[in-house]
């Protein structure tokens, strides 16, 4: 890393959040750029981003046109006009949902043209501490100071591993989280039988894919049967009509419940959800219902899982699309910054900010971290944006 001087802003994390505040800060508040630096370890902007949507084979996003990493919220849709709509299959309604080939080449228009590569700085936070009024980041590539931080770290290195497979991965199989960094779909290439374990949007996508291709077994695993929502939660958490009573609760466990009650979970949208119910109709895959409860290497390295209800499942490849673990942020690299700063968290081991997302005073949090204050929402491309909005606020 290059020696960084003193900054105004330093955003830790480079995915959709950081991305997209690092992009306000610049090009909405016209910070000069040379005094905010974007921390993240990977060399693209949004690389998991990238790389977990293409791992899933998703054609369009979840979300509608107005949530993406520009501005206005109607940039979008008029980018895609300007372009002629040539870049993939445009919007898919409802709600005009963009084709994921079309939020890319607009992401990648906006990091150009907003000079957000220059932003980057490769590398990984690992403490935070204050000298004077400045914080002192402590990275895998040296100390940075700073004298406003926002920590957008995602969820995405917390996936979720049930027992049984991790003790298959450490056998040797071939078993992977579909968000794994060293994975790619195409590795499943060289599987004849391949099992995906988990039900919601991106295990059907996976699953869709590989039976339309029609060139393998494809099983899927689930404890539950396929559950139609169109969003991930409700939309009115975008707006007053469920932020207002929200907001009013003052017992953060009461809140905490809220969120985990609102967020649908393991659900996927009517247009996934037709064409994986259409394979299975086609006998191009199987849903095996009840989960897993175990699994062994066989004499000819075949994987045999042993599912609830007493069936056998052999494959030879295993995917899990079993999603992210709560992460605390008590138990994560934070633990000793919270420690150090003495900043506060709730039972459920998350920030107590207040309405400008301040965990402490110029000490700015995004997504998960900042989902007590903004609702079930937070860590969505609108969360993104619901941050920038308050952190514009509390500039004045
Ligand atoms: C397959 C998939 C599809 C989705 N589709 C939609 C959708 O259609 N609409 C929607 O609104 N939401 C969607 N989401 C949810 C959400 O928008 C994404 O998960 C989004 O990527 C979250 O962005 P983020 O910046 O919070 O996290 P991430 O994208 O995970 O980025 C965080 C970055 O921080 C880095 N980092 C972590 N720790 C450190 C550290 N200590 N120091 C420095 N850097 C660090 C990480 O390496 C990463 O690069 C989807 C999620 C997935 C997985």
């Amino acid at each position: 890393m290059n020696q960084i001087g003193e900054l105004e802003w330093l955003i830790i994390g480079g995915g959709v959040h950081g991305t997209h505040l690092s992009h306000v800060l610049v090009n909405g508040l016209d910070i000069p750029p040379d005094r905010v630096v974007v921390l993240d370890p990977h060399d693209e902007p949004m690389w998991r981003w990238n790389h977990c949507t293409s791992n899933t084979s998703m054609s369009h996003l979840r979300s509608p046109a107005v949530h993406h990493i520009g501005l206005e919220p109607m940039e979008l849709l008029h980018y895609a006009r300007a372009e002629g709509e040539s870049k993939g299959s445009g919007f898919r309604p409802p709600y005009d949902r963009p084709s994921l080939a079309l939020f890319h080449a607009h992401c990648q228009q906006v990091f150009e043209s907003g000079g957000l590569y220059e932003l980057r700085s490769r590398g990984r936070a690992c403490h935070i501490c204050k000298e004077g009024d400045l914080f002192c980041v402590d990275s895998d590539q040296g100390a940075i100071k700073a004298r406003r931080i926002i920590v957008a770290t995602g969820m995405g290195e917390r996936r979720r591993w049930p027992e049984w497979a991790l003790k298959l991965r450490a056998d040797g199989a071939p078993t992977w989280h579909i968000f794994d960094d060293e994975f790619h779909r195409s590795m499943l290439d060289d599987f004849h039988r391949v099992a995906i374990v988990g039900l919601g949007i991106s295990g059907a996508q996976l699953a869709t894919h590989l039976a339309q291709r029609g060139d393998r077994e494809v099983h899927v695993v689930a404890r539950h049967d396929v559950r139609v929502e169109q969003f991930d939660s409700d939309p009115c958490w975008l707006g007053p009509k469920c932020q207002v009573s929200f907001r009013r609760r003052r017992c953060l466990k009461k809140r905490r419940e809220i969120i985990d009650e609102a967020r649908h979970g393991g659900t996927m949208p009517i247009d996934v959800a037709r064409p994986l119910l259409q394979m299975e109709q086609w006998s191009r895959l199987q849903l095996h219902k009840g989960g897993c409860e175990s699994a062994v290497i066989g004499e000819s390295e075949e994987i045999q899982l042993a599912l609830k209800q007493g069936q056998q499942l052999t494959v030879d490849a295993v995917v899990l699309a079993t999603g992210f673990e709560k992460p605390r942020p008590d138990q994560s690299w934070l633990a000793s910054t919270i420690d150090e700063l003495g900043l506060k968290c709730a039972r459920c081991g998350f920030p107590i900010v207040d309405e400008h997302l301040q965990w402490a005073p110029n000490f700015f949090v995004s997504g998960s971290l900042a989902e007590l204050e903004l609702g079930p929402a937070a860590r969505n491309i609108a969360g993104a944006r619901m941050t920038a909005r308050r952190i514009r606020k509390a500039l004045g």
